[in-house]
């Protein structure tokens, strides 16, 4: 495992925090691309790698990260705006691979060779050096999707994206997270008036395609807590969507008093988002 430290001559502004708190960035969210960085100063992962190798190290180093410092790929499920860059960056850091058998399969010819695997099953914890990690099964139209919560102390991530519905297993899993990443990636009117084909449009809205803003609102209405601290709209439909429409229907759910609600972006990297690990700190947006 390489430790933080080892960075610090790369690292012009290294990101905090470096002891026990979570740092993550949004490294590309949407249907042309998505990675998610994590973070705990000893552990590093990306969790799916959909971009290009080179374009996810550009992104990484855009926010003053090396790459040099992962420690593992987590994928989600294997379409290609989730592991286009797996195979690549996997075997230039020797980076081991946490995958489920059935996508494992799935991947396999679009990742050609990765230099380690590790299958996990979902509903079974898996441990990479000092992060906790379960994955749970989502509803998508993919051999074994699934959503993670991250755990770290007493903090808890939970990301979800790429889901037709939102099952009593999803919402156990996200609820008293102290951050989360979920999807909200259509506005159905805009869905059943755009361009898409019927067809398209069927598999979107489905129970095996991706969640609305709608669907998201109700989710956090159901799940909202004092001590969820910030949730990041994930998965946006360019087409289907503006960032503007998220926004405004999911805020109708959180408390801005306690939660902070931003949106994820396709072509930007999001800012550094540091949860820290004692409750009585509070999260921090950084502004590299
Ligand atoms: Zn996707
Ligand atoms: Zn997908």
């Amino acid at each position: 495992m390489k430790k933080m430290s080892d960075n610090l001559a790369f690292l012009s502004n290294p990101p905090a925090p470096q002891s026990s708190g979570i740092s993550l960035c949004m490294l590309a969210s949407g249907s042309r691309g998505n990675a998610i960085y994590v973070s705990d100063g000893r552990t590093a992962i990306l969790v799916d790698a959909g971009l290009s190798g080179i374009e996810i190290e550009r992104r990484m180093k855009s926010r003053d990260i090396n790459p040099e410092s992962l420690d593992a790929i987590v994928v989600s499920h294997e379409h290609e705006d989730h592991i286009r860059g797996v195979g690549v960056l996997s075997r230039r850091y020797n980076l081991p691979v946490y995958i489920s058998a059935k996508t494992l399969a799935a991947a396999l010819p679009l990742v050609k060779s990765i230099r380690k695997t590790v299958l996990y099953v979902c509903g079974a914890s898996f441990q990479i050096n000092t992060l906790h990690i379960h994955p749970f099964s989502i509803s998508h139209d993919a051999a074994d999707p699934a959503g993670f919560t991250i755990t770290l102390n007493q903090r808890k991530i939970g990301i979800a994206t790429d889901l037709g519905i939102v099952t009593a297993m999803v919402r156990h899993h996200l609820q008293s997270c102290d951050l989360l990443i979920l999807e909200a990636n259509h506005d159905p009117d805009m869905l059943i008036s755009g361009p898409y084909p019927w067809h398209l449009k069927q598999r979107v809205n489905g129970r095996t395609g991706h969640l609305s803003n709608q669907d998201s609102r109700i989710l956090l209405e159901e799940i909202q807590h004092d001590h969820l601290q910030h949730v990041i709209l994930a998965h946006l439909s360019e087409t289907n969507n503006t960032p503007e429409k998220a926004l405004a229907e999911v805020c109708q759910a959180i408390n801005p008093l306690y939660t902070q609600l931003t949106v994820s972006s396709q072509d930007i990297c999001s800012q550094l988002v540091l949860l820290n690990s004692s409750p009585s700190e509070s999260l921090e947006v950084c502004n590299v």
